[in-house]
């Protein structure tokens, strides 16, 4: 059995340690798909476990990593034969199962879908489960009936991951995109990416009021806690905010007041167990609808050793758009 390169958490008495080193392909978790990884990415999650600071990985040894675009080399699944450009996001990878910073995984087929058509195993890591789940944001509000003749709608922790490429999405959607951000000197950045108009994290971060002025009709909140309840008592009669993050927090400190007086609909997003025809919807979606030069102005990439510092980085809310990780 070959070995190759992998990062991996142990756990140890003093908390958990990190590093790169050789890993046995027979230690490989049961799958019935072998991919040489080419490309895996950088999102908040990963960061959480790469740091330990919540409880993200489920088992050690772990190999960190919820993401990779890659080739299959075995596969005894029908649907995949040997030499196929592959995407997997989500489904425990990094967390139950043995993930994707490493030149090699074995995966159940099922959690596979084919590189979209038109994207680089490099752009669809750029991409990423954090744009994978601006899109999903995208198309939730969408299946609610809602379209830009509506009103604004509203992006917080805009300039993180799932941030960017929302703000892009939505503009590209013909939405006139509100960014909230902690950070204004990313204005240009934003304005770049096809925001309108800049506010202040802090005008939502407060307490929030049971109503307040009706600002938008959508919102995609990746902040939660405060920052998520004051988008609410925010968001037009009839609207709709689509929530898939906690980077604020995970309570929800509201009330029930624009769901009963205003109509507002709040849509909760899940990328990682996404049923595979949702999957496949919202990436061939992303490969048609993401603009290729926007990607890449929000994306930056880094070698594997410098995913723990990048990690940290996430966490801190330092990292601006999306990191692609070469891996082989
Ligand atoms: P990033 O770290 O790239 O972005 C998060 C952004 O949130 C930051 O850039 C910052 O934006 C803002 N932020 C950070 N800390 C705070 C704070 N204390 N208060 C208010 N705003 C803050 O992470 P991702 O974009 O990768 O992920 C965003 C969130 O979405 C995470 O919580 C992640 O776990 C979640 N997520 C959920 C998924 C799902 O399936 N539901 C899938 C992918 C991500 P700015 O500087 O502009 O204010």
């Amino acid at each position: 059995m070959s070995a190759f390169k992998a990062m991996v958490i142990d756990k140890t008495d003093a908390g958990q340690n990190v590093g790169i080193r050789e890993f046995n392909e027979a230690d490989l978790m049961d799958g019935d798909v072998t991919v040489r990884v080419s490309h895996s990415t950088l999102n908040y999650k990963d960061g959480l476990a790469l740091t330990g600071k919540a409880p993200v990985v489920r088992r050690f040894p772990m190999i960190p990593g919820v993401d990779l675009a890659g080739t299959v080399e075995a596969s005894s699944n029908p649907d995949f034969k040997p030499g196929d450009a592959v995407v997997l996001n989500g489904w425990g990878l990094g967390e139950t199962h043995l993930g994707a910073y490493a030149e090699k995984v074995r995966v159940k087929g099922d959690w596979l879908i084919p590189l979209p058509e038109g994207l680089s195993p490099q752009q669809a890591m750029a991409v990423g489960t954090a744009g994978y789940t601006a899109m999903l944001c995208l198309m939730a509000l969408e299946r609610h009936g809602l379209r830009p003749e509506r009103g604004p709608a509203v992006v917080t922790g805009a300039v993180g991951g799932v941030g960017s490429v929302a703000v892009a999405l939505l503009a590209k959607a013909g939405w006139h995109v509100i960014a909230s951000t902690g950070r204004p000197e990313e204005a240009d950045y934003l304005k770049s990416l096809g925001a309108s108009e800049i506010i202040e994290r802090s005008e939502l971060t407060g307490p929030a009021k049971p109503l307040a002025k009706e600002r938008w009709a959508a919102g995609v909140d990746t902040v939660g806690s405060t920052t998520l309840a004051n988008v609410l008592a925010m968001t037009r009669y009839g609207g709709a905010v689509a929530a898939c993050g906690l980077a604020g927090g995970m309570d929800l400190p509201g009330t029930v007041a624009p769901f009963i007086l205003r109509n507002v609909s709040l849509l909760g997003v899940d990328s990682v167990m996404a049923p595979k025809a949702l999957r496949i919807e919202a990436w061939s979606r992303i490969a048609r609808e993401l603009d290729h030069e926007k990607l890449a102005a929000m994306t930056s990439t880094i070698p594997l050793d410098g995913v723990m510092e990048a990690g940290q980085e996430i966490v801190a809310g330092r990292i601006r758009g999306r990191v692609v990780v070469e891996i082989g």
